[in-house]
C-alpha cells in the first residue's frame, strides 16, 4: 500500500535500527516512514506508551519485545534496552525501536541514538508527531495562537533522579515562557504548581491536563494554576498527561473537535 504510493521509501537495512516515533496514540498520526518500517522490520522493541493498535500494525512475522521504562512499575534499564538494540543489530536483524510520540523528545532517544553510534551501528532516526503537540491538538488545544503567545517552552517533571528538575531558572522560564507545556508532570503537581508560583506565574491563569491524549480514553481537565491540585484530587486522571499552562487552553472552548 505504502509502495504504491511512491514515496521512495528507503530500504530498511539488515543489521540496522530504526528509532521511530509512533505518535502520541492515533495510529492515523503514524509518518509513511513508520508505516513503512512496521511493515518491514524483523524485531519490534517497543516502549510501554506506544498504543496496541499501532504494535499491532507490525508484520505478522515479526518479533516483538515489550522494552519500556514506566514510571512506578518494575521496568528495564535504559543499559539493557540499549544492549539489546545492540545485539539484534549484531544479529542482522532489521530492528525497529518503536517509541511514544517523537523519539528525540524526553524519550531517551538521544541516549540510545549516541550507544547506536558510539557501537557503528547503523540507524535512521524517523520523528514523530510529539504529544505535547499533536496530542494536545487532539484535546482541541493549539501550542501556539498569535493572540496568545510567541514562546513556548517543553519541560519535563522529572529529572535523572525523578525529581522535579532544578537544573535550570524556573524565573525565567516563567518569564520567557508564555505557554508551558509539561510532560511527566502528572505525579509531580504540587512541587510544579508551587515553583511556578513562586517564579511568578499568577494562580488564576488557565491551565489544562490532558490524560491519554488521542486515544480513545482521552480526558481532559480545564483549570487554573491556582486550583489545580485541588480539582486533580477532586477527579483523579491516569498517566501518560500532559500538564499545559498558558492562554491557549482558553481556545478549546472553540477548538474541541475531536471527541473520543
Ligand atoms: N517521546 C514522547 C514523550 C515521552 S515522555 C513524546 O514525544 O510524546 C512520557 C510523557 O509523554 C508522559 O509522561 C506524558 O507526559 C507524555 N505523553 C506521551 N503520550 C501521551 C498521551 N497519549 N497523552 C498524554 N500524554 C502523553
Amino acid at each position: 500500500m505504502i509502495a504504491a504510493m511512491n514515496l521512495d521509501l528507503p530500504p530498511f537495512q539488515p543489521g540496522s535500527v530504526w528509532l521511530v516515533g509512533a505518535g502520541p496514540g492515533d495510529p492515523g498520526l503514524l509518518t509513511a516512514l513508520a508505516l513503512h518500517a512496521l511493515s518491514q522490520a524483523d524485531v519490534v522493541v517497543h516502549d510501554a506508551l506506544v498504543d496496541a493498535r499501532i504494535v499491532a500494525l507490525a508484520n505478522p512475522a515479526a518479533q516483538v519485545e515489550s522494552m519500556g521504562k514506566r514510571g512506578g512499575q518494575a521496568s528495564p534499564k535504559q543499559d539493557q534496552i540499549t544492549a539489546r538494540l545492540v545485539e539484534l543489530a549484531r544479529m542482522g536483524k532489521k530492528v525497529l525501536r518503536l517509541k511514544g510520540g517523537d523519539p528525540f523528545v524526553f524519550g531517551r532517544g538521544a541516549e540510545e541514538a549516541l550507544v547506536l553510534a558510539a557501537e557503528n551501528i547503523l540507524f535512521r532516526v524517523v520523528p514523530g508527531v510529539s504529544a505535547g503537540i499533536g496530542g494536545l491538538a487532539y484535546a482541541g488545544i493549539p501550542v501556539t495562537a498569535k493572540q496568545c503567545n510567541s514562546t513556548l517552552a517543553f519541560v519535563t517533571g522529572h529529572d535523572q533522579d525523578g525529581d522535579v528538575p532544578d537544573g535550570f531558572d524556573w524565573e525565567s522560564l516563567a518569564r520567557g515562557a508564555q505557554v508551558i507545556v509539561f510532560y511527566m508532570g502528572l505525579s509531580k503537581v504540587e512541587t510544579l504548581v508551587q515553583r511556578l508560583l513562586a517564579a511568578g506565574r499568577r494562580p488564576d491563569e488557565l491551565m489544562a491536563v490532558v490524560s491519554k491524549a488521542a486515544t480513545p480514553q482521552q480526558q481532559v481537565l480545564e483549570t487554573t494554576l491556582g486550583s489545580l491540585v485541588a480539582d486533580l484530587a477532586a477527579t483523579p486522571l491516569p498517566a501518560p498527561a500532559l500538564l499545559v499552562l498558558g492562554g491557549v487552553v482558553g481556545l478549546r472552548q472553540h477548538l474541541r473537535w475531536w471527541q473520543p
